[in-house]
């Protein structure tokens, strides 16, 4: 029998009313002859409130306990969901991530699946069940409550997808699927039909919202097609899959920007082997994750090196960026915060010429003057000052022409 995974977002659960819809839903697929998975996200804004209810009683709370208190969040719409179910006359479990085997490392707030025990899984749905789980979360080797980062219920959905082999994962949210750009930012915006996982990725750690970008990178691994639709209407949304031929023939599929960014340079580095090993090896050890790396030489003796971080993670990176300093006798350490990044996406610069002169030119003529760029095969980033990001996300998005249909 099929197997579908249906993933509702915090909004999608956000009252007693959007449970039912959601559970209807499920049902719904289920009579269509389908076994149905369905990860819930925690209610509406529940994880904030916690997060700020934690915020109360410590400023600094020990992630482990945060992981205790967050994972609650998916607990209530979990069990919530079932007993919807259950009044509908249908039969459903709810199951947390401990209790699917869901195993992650012991990184609290950012750990990573290493596995999840299928059995447990297909023994509910082979006695006629719709199994609910709970989004996010996961056990360590030793039993520990782990969280997977903030948005991770579209991980645990696709990673589910993946170990049962499902037909697909449905991703239900508040939009009806991936726009070439936020529409809240650029009015003109337009729904993305097909969009392929590296270009999602792109999109995805470039602060598009929509989706987690491990979900992504499950998918793409596992070969889950992903169908992001809104859980307020029937209408198609944006299907995530492999890349085909046509998607080349378009530049760009997407722009974004990202703001809360911080960029650190390093200046008067030692030009040697094993420096940059060194600071990332450090920065890493923070667990904090680094965006862009650029690194120069001065053409003399010395090299100076440049990232970004979310700002977030700025506190972590200066006790870092302190011993570097000692270390290497660094003349200056720059920190500018906060910066934004605008960039541009798509498979089709692969094949295509002039695509950062376009890019350039239209950020030039609206008088946005570019701090750091980098590149990658398929997408071209601008860091930027974030009182200009919106604007230079506009004049980006329409200089490539996103919001006409391709080919017109
Ligand atoms: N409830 C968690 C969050 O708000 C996980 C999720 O919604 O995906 O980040
Ligand atoms: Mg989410």
């Amino acid at each position: 029998m099929d197997i579908v995974v249906m993933k509702f977002g915090g909004t999608s659960v956000a009252d007693a009313d959007r449970i039912r819809r959601a559970a209807q839903r499920a049902i719904q697929a289920q009579k269509k002859g389908k076994q149905v998975v369905m990860v819930v996200s925690a209610m509406g804004k529940t994880t904030d409130h916690l997060l700020n209810l934690a915020g109360e009683v410590s400023e600094n709370p020990p992630r482990r306990e945060l992981d205790m208190l967050l994972t609650t969040g998916e607990q209530v719409s979990i069990s919530l969901m079932a007993m919807a179910i259950n009044a509908a006359g249908q039969e459903a479990i709810s199951l947390t991530g401990g209790q699917i085997g869901l195993i992650t490392d012991a990184v609290h707030a950012k750990a990573r699946i290493q596995k999840i025990d299928a059995d447990r899984i297909h023994k509910e749905l082979d006695s006629g069940k719709i199994v609910i789980v709970a989004g996010f979360q996961g056990i360590d080797e030793s039993g520990e409550i782990t969280t997977m980062g903030r948005g991770a219920s579209d991980t645990t959905a696709v990673a589910i997808a993946a170990v049962l082999n499902a037909q697909f994962c449905e991703i239900y949210t508040d939009v009806d699927g991936i726009y070439t750009s936020d529409p809240r930012k650029v009015p003109d915006a337009r729904k993305i039909e097909q969009i392929s996982y590296d270009e999602m990725l792109e999109l995805a750690s470039l602060g598009a919202g929509v989706m987690h970008s491990r979900a992504i990178e499950f998918g793409k691994k596992y070969n889950v097609d992903i169908h992001v639709r809104s859980s307020f209407s029937d209408s198609q949304g944006t299907l995530i899959t492999h890349e085909v031929e046509k998607m080349e023939q378009i530049v760009v599929s997407g722009a974004t920007v990202k703001k809360d960014l911080a960029q650190i340079v390093l200046q008067g580095l030692p030009n040697e082997p094993g420096v940059a090993a060194d600071i990332f090896a450090q920065v890493a050890q923070h667990n904090v994750i680094v965006d862009d790396i650029i690194q120069t030489f001065d053409g003399v003796g010395q090299a100076s090196c440049s990232f970004t971080v979310e700002h977030s993670d700025l506190s972590e990176c200066k006790v870092v960026t302190e011993k570097l300093k000692n270390t290497y006798n660094i003349n200056e350490v720059i920190c500018k915060t906060p910066v934004a990044k605008v960039s541009v996406v798509g498979v089709g610069m692969r094949s295509h010429t002039g695509v950062a002169e376009k890019m350039f030119s239209a950020l030039a003529q609206a008088k946005v003057n570019i701090n750091a760029i980098t590149t990658s095969e398929i997408k071209i980033s601008c860091i930027i000052d974030p009182e200009q990001a919106n604007e230079a996300l506009q004049v980006v998005h329409s200089a490539f022409g996103l919001e006409k249909e391709p080919g017109n």
